[in-house]
């Protein structure tokens, strides 16, 4: 029986499309890092990755890490959101690298890994306009020239964050100034730098078309596994976009007008609704709410269905034009977005299914 809501994983779609991009990546010379921060860490699709043959995870979250380890799951770590100058002392000892853009904190990681007898590598992030971590371009290399002499990290290479916040698109020509940079520190400063991390799953696009540079060696993908694409428009090749399922079970369902009688205010998360006359409509309740996913995260597999609206414990869809006869007890599927699968998994109330 399942406990609904419930989200339905396949495993096996999952692994399937891991190696698929690390097939795809691998064929140009690219190591695949399987950023695990969009499910939050769950050790059975983490177990997947690995499966299909990762070696290196990515976690924006300490936090996530900690039971991974207790599952018995190895692999090696990266910390993906630069670090909390409180937290180095973990970051040392759960990760073996992580993204940095703060002197400071590369100082104290520093001090950290020298009093835990490790070395920790570094990945300075440069921002080449997204507009989220990073130092600026032109403080690359006297920032490269800081991080050099501190003992217990190593500078590893550089990299690049893109679309996160500014929706700045990965390019040809952004990733060959992040080379440049990476040639000119390790020319003048008589250093070899291991990686040049182009990005995360929207990158994808550049290996497809084969015009990614040469020289990057790393892309950081979560998206992509989980979702099988490079952007919500375009599809991977031989990959899955169903391997998530969200389940939700009609509590009510009843012929309904489609614009509400009276006066319209703001609803209760503040917005006003916006309805279009349709007559009466055959409407159902779903018990799942905003407190789970914001329904413009939901993708009804049942194209036929529309969704309404939400509130946080209630997901209201017109089943009007569907061809099938909807009984109350009955589940709803839909496929989330990247964002709904974050916070599906990050609900308490979403059962978990592992087909
Ligand atoms: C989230 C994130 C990624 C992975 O992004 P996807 O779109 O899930 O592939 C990579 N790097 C950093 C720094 C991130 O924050």
């Amino acid at each position: 029986m399942k406990k609904y809501p419930c989200l339905e994983i396949d495993l096996g779609k999952v692994s399937h499309n891991v190696a698929e991009i690390n097939k795809l990546a691998t064929a140009k010379g690219i190591e695949i890092i399987g950023i695990i921060k969009g499910f939050n860490a769950i050790p059975e699709i983490v177990q997947a990755m690995i499966k299909s043959g990762l070696k290196f995870l990515g976690a924006s979250r300490l936090e996530n890490i900690q039971p991974l380890i207790a599952a018995g799951i190895k692999a090696e770590m990266m910390l993906i959101r630069i670090p909390m100058l409180h937290e180095v002392d973990s970051v040392v000892k759960l990760t073996n690298c992580s993204l940095n853009s703060e002197i400071s904190v590369m100082e104290a990681l520093s001090l950290a890994a020298i009093k835990q007898n490790k070395i920790h590598d570094i990945i300075l992030m440069v921002d080449l306009g997204d507009l989220r971590e990073g130092i600026l371009p032109e403080e690359v290399y006297d920032t490269a020239k800081k991080i050099i002499p501190l003992k217990g990290i190593h500078l590893k290479g550089l990299g690049v964050n893109f679309d996160c916040v500014s929706g700045f698109q990965p390019s040809v020509s952004a990733l060959n100034e992040l080379v440049i940079l990476s040639q000119k520190i390790e020319k003048d400063l008589g250093i070899v730098l291991e990686v040049v991390s182009g990005g995360s799953t929207s990158s994808l696009g550049l290996v497809v078309q084969d015009t990614i540079p040469s020289q990057v060696n790393q892309l950081r993908v979560g998206e992509g596994i989980l979702l099988g694409h490079s952007d919500i428009f375009t599809n991977l090749e031989n990959t899955f976009q169903d391997a998530f399922i969200l389940s939700a079970e009609i509590i009510e369902l009843k012929n309904k007008e489609s614009v509400p009688t009276g006066k319209i205010g703001r609803n209760s998360f503040g917005e006003i609704p916006k309805f279009q006359a349709e007559g009466v409509r055959k409407r159902a309740i779903l018990a799942v709410g905003k407190q789970d996913v914001y329904p413009d995260h939901l993708n009804p597999l049942d194209k036929k269905i529309k969704i309404i609206a939400a509130s946080s414990d209630h997901l209201i869809i017109d089943v009007t034009d569907s061809t099938i006869d909807y009984k109350v007890g009955d589940e709803i599927q839909f496929i989330p977005s990247y964002p709904g699968i974050l916070s599906i998994t990050t609900s308490k109330y979403v059962s978990l299914r592992f087909i």
